[in-house]
Order: structure tokens, then sequence, then C-alpha cells
């Protein structure tokens, strides 16, 4: 059977256009599929879209990509996005302000793991204790295949690997929080390994760091959209739905907040591909079945971002760097990012990310930039930067989710013929991310099609 046919006549409905939902209708729409994309939001996007700040097309929170990020750099080439212009490609680094007692490791371009080696005998900042220590953690991962017999905490496996505070603190930390959006002490370490197989451990552009020179919602929901609408499926924003239901015959039945024909289609199959709150009230509206298991609790973990405008010829050293984070004295920013460097319409707009602080989510917003803006005055020895001419914080509460250890994550697989799972929550290698989104769409959509081959056959 031609790759194309393999859903020919087959109607699906995909409800929520987050990533992972673009990703599931562009698989399915690629196999001949007729999509129907349902999204509640006038936006495309979900938990990473653009939204327009001071008449600047930025998102509701800076987001940074690896070159391991197969499936969403892949997905983003097949809806026409070019991502050499797109994204702002750097070489895997750490790096901090030169007044502060941080650290300067950047790789150099060479085949890895050249470029690892390198970097580690050419950074600065760190004694040879800490530096045998990053040496020893990445041969020792290597040796055990990446993997742990039995999941633990982030801090317990830089415990077990022997690595130094000053490593930890200037290194893995800054690295779990910004990878897994958890603090070390309640991160899964298999879940960090993870991430670090595909990323250190795997080939050089693997590890690259890409900044994203667009809003989110152009890189790729948009896009996306577009792809679904040129091979026939359709694409609805500002469409809800409230609760579905099965026919006797299978069929899918769709309820709408807002009382449109849509609601009346008959699907083949459905692909919940909301955030897990909302898909785990959806499963909650249709009847108990024997083998239907409620979804497991899941806690979340807030990221706010703070952009702060200055005058246009406010320049950072580098595109991003690490900054040394203290909530107790007031210094909340954990990177901060010169948007200027990847947009000649932002120049002087910085945008400094708090991950996992439930207090930077609860203070005054304004307070919350004015004591970033202090930090990054002392930070850079740029006094200017105390005083911003405008702005902005966006928090998002529930960011993600906390990635613990052990964490069960639900299958794409439902109970109920032809409904399906994608988020990035479901079950995966990956933590929230926008490549776990995209690769849990791409399998919600094979499982589909190795189900409506199965039921031919
Ligand atoms: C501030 C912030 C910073 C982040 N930084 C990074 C980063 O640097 N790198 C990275 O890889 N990841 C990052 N992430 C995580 C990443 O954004 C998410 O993992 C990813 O976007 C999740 O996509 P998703 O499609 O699974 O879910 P969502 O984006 O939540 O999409 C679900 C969609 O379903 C819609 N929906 C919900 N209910 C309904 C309904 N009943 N009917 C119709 N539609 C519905 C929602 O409106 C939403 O659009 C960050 C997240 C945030 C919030």
């Amino acid at each position: 059977m031609a790759k194309r046919d393999a859903l020919k006549n087959q109607s699906v409905a995909v409800i929520g256009a987050g990533w992972a939902g673009c990703a599931a209708a562009c698989e399915l729409v690629q196999q001949g599929a007729l999509v129907t994309l349902l999204e509640s939001s006038r936006n495309l996007g979900g938990r990473a879209r653009g939204v327009t700040v001071h008449g600047h097309e930025l998102d509701n929170g800076q987001h940074i990509l690896l070159g391991a990020y197969t499936e969403s750099l892949r997905l983003m080439r097949l809806v026409g996005v070019d991502t050499q212009t797109a994204l702002l490609n750097l070489p895997l680094q750490m790096v901090y302000p030169a007044l502060e007692d941080g650290m300067s490791f950047i790789t150099p371009r060479l085949p890895a793991p050249l470029h690892l080696l390198l970097a580690l005998i050419s950074s600065a900042g760190l004694s040879f204790a800490d530096k045998m220590a990053l040496a020893r953690f990445s041969s020792t991962a290597r040796w055990m295949g990446w993997r742990l017999n039995e999941d633990c905490s982030v801090i317990e496996l830089l415990e077990r690997f022997d690595q130094t505070p000053r490593l930890c603190r200037l290194m893995w930390i800054p690295l779990c929080i910004a990878a897994l959006n958890t603090p070390p002490e309640r991160a899964s370490a298999q879940v960090f390994l993870n991430v670090l197989r595909d990323s250190l451990g795997a080939r050089r552009a693997a590890s690259d760091m890409l900044i994203p020179r667009l809003d989110l919602s152009s890189i790729l929901p948009e896009k996306a959209a577009e792809f679904v609408r040129v091979h026939g499926g359709q694409v609805s924003t500002a469409h809800t739905v409230t609760g579905l239901q099965q026919s006797e015959h299978g069929k899918w039945q769709l309820e709408l907040k807002q009382a449109e024909a849509s609601n009346v289609a008959n699907y083949d199959a459905v692909i919940l591909a909301c955030d897990f709150a909302n898909a785990d009230r959806l499963l909650s509206t249709l009847p108990a079945t024997d083998q239907a298991v409620p979804l497991p609790a899941m806690s979340y973990e807030p990221i706010t971002t703070c952009y702060l405008q200055y005058a246009q010829n406010v320049r950072l050293p580098r595109p991003m760097l690490a900054l040394l984070d203290d909530a107790g004295q007031k210094k909340w920013g954990q990177y901060v990012f010169d948007r200027g460097q990847l947009h000649t319409d932002q120049a002087g707009l910085l945008a400094v990310v708090v991950s996992v602080s439930q207090a930077a989510t609860e203070i005054d917003k304004h307070e919350l930039a004015m004591d970033i803006a202090a930090q990054l005055a002392q930070s850079l020895g740029m006094p200017e930067l105390a005083q911003p001419i405008w702005h902005q914080c966006i928090s998002e509460k529930r960011a993600t989710f906390s990635c613990a250890p052990g964490l069960h994550r639900p299958d794409n697989l439902t109970a109920y013929p032809g409904l399906y799972l994608a988020g990035d929550y479901t079950k995966g290698d990956y933590p929230a991310t926008l490549e776990g989104a995209v690769r849990s769409g791409i399998a919600a959509s094979q499982a589909i099609i190795k189900d409506l081959k199965a039921a031919k056959n």
C-alpha cells in the first residue's frame, strides 16, 4: 500500500493545536486521512505560541531547541520552514557574564567527542577537580549506556557520580532545570540522562542549541495548519471540544462549546492532543469501562519569562548567557537572551527566564521585573540595565509537568478503540519539551495507522 493511502478516506479529529496536535495532523494528512484540527484558543501553538508584546512578535515564553530535536526539525522542514534562517544555531555552551564567579564552557565545531574534550580543556572557571568530575560523569554515563537500573533524583545521581559542588552549581543544576524544568532534588535522573545521551552523547550537531529567531507560532503551528489545509484538512481555532461519544458502530462524535456543524461529524478516530488536564477532563466524560484506567496524577512546574526593553544600542556579549540565580537575594534570572541578536527589529530587548520558581509567579510583576533588571545591571556590570524602558513578565503556572523519578506517563493508546492521546506528558524518553510533544503526536498517528490496518485485515 502506498504510504499516502494508508488512511485514505479515514476521518480523524485532532483536538488541540499545540505542537503535538500539529505534528499528528501533518502526519495524518500525509497518509491521506481527512483531518479536522480543532483548537480552543484563537491562536495556534498551545504552550509554545507567539504573543504580541509592545508591538513585538514574541512568545509566551522564551524557548530553546536542541540539535537532537530531530523530529521537530524534520517537521518544520516538511511544512516549509527554513530551519537555517528560523533558528540561531549556537554550539553547546554554558557561559556566565565575565564579572560573575561563573564559568565559560563552549564546544568548538569539531566531531564528537572531540568537541567536548577540547571544550573541557579550554573551559575557564573550573578547577582541575571540576574538569575531572565532568569527564568522569561523561565516561561513566556512556559506560552505563545512559541507563539506570532504577530511577533516582538528579541530585542523587550527581552524588553517585561524585560531582563537585561547583560543577553542580554552575553546570548540572542549571542544565537540569533548563532541560526538565524540575529542581534536581525531585527531577528524574533517567530522563536527564536520556536528554544528555541524545545531545552530549551523540554527534556534535545534536548538542547544538537552537534559538528561534521568529515567534513560536510561525516556526511550526501556523505553517503546519497551512500544510493540513493544503492537504485537504480543516483547521478551526476558537473551537473548544467539551465532550465526545462513540456510536455503537465505533464512530466518534464531538460536542463543541460553540454550536458548530462539525459536532455532528462522525470520525473514525480521535486524538486528544490537549494538555494533560483537558485530556483528563474529556476522558472523564466517557462511560467507564473495565479496561479504562484513569490518567495518573501529574503535578506541574512554572516558568516565567521577563522581557525588558532597553535602548537599541544595548547588546550583550553573547546571544545567551547563564546567570547565577539566588531567589533569597531576589536574583531570579537563570538565563538571559539578547533578542536583538536574534531579530533586527528587537535591538535592545532582553528575555530573562525564571524556571521552577513558584515564588516568581506570585510576586508583583513590576517588582519581579525590577529585581531582574537590578540583577542584570550587577551581573553584567552594565548599570543602564537597572532601568528598562518597558518590561513585561509572562508566567505560565503549568508550563510543564514535574518530571519526577519513575513518573508513570500514559500511553498513546487508550482503553477506547479509536481514541488516542498525544502530548508532551505521554510515555516517552523526553521531558515536557517541544520534541516530546512532536514525537508523541507522530506516535499517536502511527498507532492509528497500525490499528486501522489491523482492522482491515
Ligand atoms: C514558558 C515555557 C517555556 C518552555 N521552554 C521550553 C524550551 O525551552 N524547550 C522545549 O523544548 N520546551 C519548552 N517548553 C515546553 C513546551 O512548550 C511544551 O512541552 C509543548 O509546547 C507542549 O505541547 P503539547 O502540544 O503537548 O501541549 P499544549 O501546547 O498544551 O497544546 C495543547 C493544545 O490543546 C488546546 N486545547 C486544550 N483543551 C482543548 C479542548 N477542549 N478543545 C480544543 N483545544 C483544546 C490548548 O489550547 C493547546 O493549544 C516550555 C513551556 C513553557 C510554557
